[in-house]
């Protein structure tokens, strides 16, 4: 078998973006990949076309020598915009190996080690009543983790999304302690402050709260620096949740050898496929620390970490934001087959291949804008990450 060609898809799905892959073999199998880059396609879009001419011709099933070909064929080895490239060949290879062994992904990762995939509900919220009414209902209807997105900053409808770190830790506090008076002891809460705070901020969150008031607390600060977070490791008592913008094992390795989080949130689009993800989960695993998978894109990235998360032992929860109060990332539309969720799981089928396909003809059809994410400012006017 060769692979005959590679076609990528920039998309627009429900309010994001996405980066779809198809390759295609001589055999008449294909298979479908997503990169993880969001706001950022069309830089991935030109990566894949300098990987085009070394990918024709070349055996889909040597999954692994293709990584390699791809991560180390250049001077300039790897960074953002290339494994997010290798993430969606590498995963749509996964698909096409499945395919033509007829056997799911996780049957070629050592087969599946769990019957379902257990998620949390990905719960945003502007004000205090969302927060409650929202994480009530996932209560209600069987979510028993809830990971926040706070965007109390958006709780009155400006042009400007101001931002100042310290109201909102006051508030978000505030919001959290009530919080766990409501849902009792039995959930488990985390909460992601999207690199938006300083280390004293964090600090000063944590304080803020009565001790079990949260269980995590997922990248408060900026992630470039392994020093930065081992010193907030030493000022505070709770697990961390760090890694969604982690571009191989390599960035994951001080992380997990210094034992600085506690969860790695690996994303398989972005951090190298299927492939990567593999590696990072033995790294993780040594340590004992649990993947908890960011999985904010599309049914692609849902179903490739579903057979990471088969295969591996050390697993805690997938990231679904499609859990109704959210956002819509998987339109029918465009995905007429993909992961059905079931309840707050998804089980774990024995398709072939991913278990993913999309209507090729309508997203031919559809234009795709780029969408940039919202700036968040101080009040003196500098810039607040978002
Ligand atoms: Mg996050």
């Amino acid at each position: 078998m060769k692979i005959t060609n590679i076609i990528t898809y920039p998309i627009n799905v429900g309010s994001g973006s996405q980066l779809v892959v198809k390759i295609e073999t001589d055999a008449g199998i294909y298979g479908w990949g997503a990169s993880g880059l969001s706001g950022r396609e069309l830089a991935v879009v030109g990566a894949i076309e300098h990987y085009r001419p070394l990918l024709i011709g070349k055996n889909p099933m040597q999954i692994g020598a293709i990584w390699q070909d791809l991560y180390r064929g250049q001077y300039f080895e790897g960074g953002r915009v290339l494994t997010a490239a290798i993430s969606a060949i590498d995963i749509a290879l996964y698909d096409i190996k499945g395919k033509a062994l007829n056997v799911p992904v996780y049957e070629l990762l050592g087969g599946k080690q769990r019957d379902y995939i257990p998620c949390f509900a990905s719960v945003r919220f502007a004000t205090y009543e969302e927060l409650i009414e929202r994480s009530l209902y996932f209560v209600k209807n069987g979510w028993d983790m809830l990971r926040l997105a706070p965007a109390e900053f958006e709780k009155e409808l400006k042009k400007d999304h101001r931002f100042e770190p310290r109201e909102s830790i006051s508030i978000i506090a505030d919001w959290l302690t009530k919080l766990r008076k409501k849902v009792g002891s039995s959930v488990t809460i985390g909460i992601d402050y999207h690199t938006r705070l300083t280390i004293p901020e964090t600090y000063s969150f944590m304080k803020r709260m009565p001790r079990g008031t949260i269980d995590f607390i997922e990248e408060p600060i900026r992630d470039e620096n392994p020093e930065a977070y081992e010193a907030l490791r030493k000022m505070i008592d709770i697990p961390f949740a760090i890694g969604e913008e982690f571009s191989s094992k390599w960035q994951f390795l001080p992380f997990l050898e210094r034992n600085i989080t506690q969860y790695a949130r690996i994303d398989v689009c972005n951090v190298g496929g299927i492939t990567e993800s593999m590696k990072v989960a033995s790294l993780a695993e040594a340590h004992y620390i649990d993947l908890m998978p960011h999985n904010p894109l599309g049914p692609i990235c849902t179903a490739a970490t579903i057979h990471v998360a088969a295969a591996c032992p050390n697993f805690s929860w997938l990231e679904e934001v499609n859990s109704g109060a959210h956002t819509s990332t998987n339109d029918l539309k465009y995905y007429p087959i993909q992961p059905k969720l079931e309840g707050a799981r998804y089980p774990v089928l024995d398709t072939p291949g991913l278990g993913v396909d999309l209507d090729e003809e309508y997203i031919k059809n559809q234009e795709f804008k780029p969408v940039e994410i919202p700036r968040l400012s101080r009040d003196d006017g500098s810039l607040n990450n978002w």
